[in-house]
């Protein structure tokens, strides 16, 4: 950082965790308009949108915790919430439509947020980089392919679900020293609780689209772990 007196210090020799979806690049936006399409298509006569909305967040819950993450849970849950408002089994034609709302995310281009890759370039001379996005393994680990991005990780990992546990198991396996180890992402109940909890540092860059169950209050880190609040990827370079 510059001349600023009140500068922190730039760290060295850091292990970075970091989150993939709606922290390198976009992957809600994609959700919510296939979700806008089909509130739009539903057209329900009785229930407000917002209401229809509730409803699909509350199937999307259920289905997460039986499926996992990724895009056929998604289109599940559409399928069942459909089913739910309207009290009838779903016509062939209506789960094709379905179908093509999430197909489109499932062809999407990867965008990268600003200066993700120029600022991945420089972290990955100073710092060890370690991809940690969950999810379905296929899905995710298509994602990174199609970014570009995969050669400058040391390492991916792809939890099902972004727990303590999960954390602790990814500090064992890439014997990660949690003084030195920070978890950098998007979501606060994915990236930076569960984080802080398993005594990681974290550095939460909030994205203005992040996914509703994705919603936390941030945790106050403990006397030991810190926490970072950036305001873009690129703000990373001012401390690693
Ligand atoms: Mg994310």
């Amino acid at each position: 950082m510059s001349s600023n007196a009140s500068a922190p210090a730039r760290l060295s020799n850091q292990t970075l965790l970091i989150d993939a979806d709606d922290t390198l690049w976009e992957n809600n936006i994609y959700f919510e308009r296939a979700i806008a399409s089909f509130i739009s298509d539903l057209d329900h006569q009785t229930h407000t949108p917002a209401q229809v909305r509730e409803h699909l967040n509350h199937c999307e819950r259920a289905t997460i915790a039986v499926h996992g993450y990724g895009i056929q849970s998604f289109r599940r849950s559409l399928v069942d919430c459909f089913e739910q408002l309207t009290e009838t089994a779903i016509t062939p034609e209506r789960q094709a439509r379905i179908l093509a709302f999430t197909e489109a995310i499932a062809s999407n281009e990867i965008e990268l947020l600003t200066g993700v890759a120029e600022t991945l370039e420089t972290l990955r001379q100073r710092h060890r980089l370690i991809l940690v996005t969950k999810g379905n393994l296929e899905e995710q680990t298509g994602k990174l392919q199609r970014s570009g991005l995969q050669a400058l990780f040391n390492a991916v990992e792809v939890p099902a679900e972004k727990s303590a546990e999960a954390y602790r198991s990814v500090i064992q396996r890439h014997r990660c020293d949690p003084s030195t180890t920070w978890m950098i992402g998007n979501s606060p109940r994915s990236d930076i609780n569960p984080a802080l909890a398993a005594g990681l540092h974290a550095v939460f860059i909030p994205h203005a689209c992040t996914w509703i169950l994705e919603h936390e209050s941030v945790d106050s880190p403990s006397g030991v772990t810190r926490l970072l609040e950036l305001n873009s990827f690129p703000e990373l370079l001012d401390y690693f």
